[in-house]
């Protein structure tokens, strides 16, 4: 089949468009031929093996939308050939002990398709069967392909972790990435006000058009906080969503008001940074990481998304042998929501 993979660590220059094997359906597994696969930022990581050293070569990829061609004769599950599905990314032992327990998020022998396992920029994928789900008829491959990670890990740090409320100031930073586009919908779907920021005035209206409330250029409005405090009657917003992590550490923790939350998921612009503990303290506020995600959360969002609640966000498509153009694309930031693939 064709793919997209690494032999080796490097620049977009490393990924190669040709032939890799078909895969072969193991036990309790599906293969769907592939339709669409979108790009992620873990995927410059994964190139560039600054965080990553597993065995190679790796057909890339984690978000996943196709159809089923084959299911294993003993996979439990109602899926049929033909069916429409989206791909969780990770897959979980169900033995050990927190999945035993129920508490699946936190599986210690979890893998991850496009990352530890090959991945879908490419014809054809390999599965467990629990992690396909169904979506929509009217929604296409593409819009699918744009939802896994990033509607999972905005509803996982939203409503499980900071279990936001209609009443809800909630300030959700980089309106432009995936989970930030995600966290936009989530958050005004379930009544809350949206505060957002952006580098760019037309992230900020993509964003609006989203259900945000206000927006705020960081670059134009560089005090974010003062800003907030002054968009929210001096009082700050209940809620903080981040995924800047170490350039906004400082904004977000003075744009929470007293007990208010703070759920962070992913660092891009660094990991340390400094804080006045005093705040924890006098405020108090609570600080949350994203962590793992339950396969109970997945089908959670998912009755969202065929309910017609949650949209994926699609900025621009590439065919399969074009996804060393959208790894420069993803690098340059320019763009809102997610690179898709069609393969
Ligand atoms: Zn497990």
């Amino acid at each position: 089949m064709k793919a997209v993979y690494i032999a080796k660590h490097g620049g977009p220059e490393v990924l190669t468009y040709g032939d890799r094997p078909n895969p072969e359906v193991a036990p309790g597994e599906i293969m769907l031929r592939v339709r669409a696969s979108a790009l992620n930022r873990l995927d410059l990581n994964l190139r560039d093996g600054k965080n990553y050293r597993g065995a190679l070569p790796r057909v890339m990829g984690c978000d996943i939308a196709g159809e089923v061609v084959t299911i294993s004769p003993n996979a439990h599950t109602d899926l049929k050939v033909g069916d429409r599905v989206i791909l969780d990314n990770r897959t979980k032992c169900g033995v050990c002990e927190s999945c035993r327990m129920g508490l699946d998020q936190n599986c210690t022998n979890g893998k991850r398709l496009g990352v530890d396992l090959d991945g879908g920029h490419a014809e054809y994928v390999t599965a467990p069967a629990a992690n396909a789900h169904k979506f929509p008829q009217t929604m296409s491959f593409t819009e699918a392909a744009a939802l896994p990670i990033v509607a999972h890990t905005a509803w996982h740090c939203l409503i499980t972790q900071a279990q936001i409320r209609p009443w809800d100031d909630v300030l959700i930073q980089a309106a432009g990435s995936g989970v930030g586009s995600m966290g936009i919908q989530i958050a005004k779907m379930m009544g809350c006000r949206v505060i957002t920021t952006a580098g760019s005035d037309w992230k900020l209206l993509k964003a609006k058009e989203l259900g945000a409330y206000e927006g705020i250029n960081y670059r134009t409005t560089p005090d974010l906080s003062k800003r907030v405090l002054e968009l929210t009657g001096g009082k700050g917003v209940d809620v903080v969503f981040d995924c800047v992590g170490a350039d906004v550490w400082e904004h977000n923790l003075k744009s929470l008001k007293p007990g208010g939350r703070l759920v962070i998921t992913g660092v891009t612009s660094g990991t340390k940074a400094s804080m006045d503990l005093s705040l924890l303290q006098g405020r108090p506020l609570h600080l949350m990481g994203s962590g793992g995600r339950s396969r109970r959360t997945f089908a959670d969002m998912m009755k969202m998304v065929r309910q017609g609640s949650l949209h994926g966000v699609v900025d621009r498509v590439f065919p399969l042998d074009s996804v060393a153009e959208a790894h420069k694309v993803l690098e340059s930031r320019e763009y809102f929501g997610k690179l898709v693939v069609e393969s």
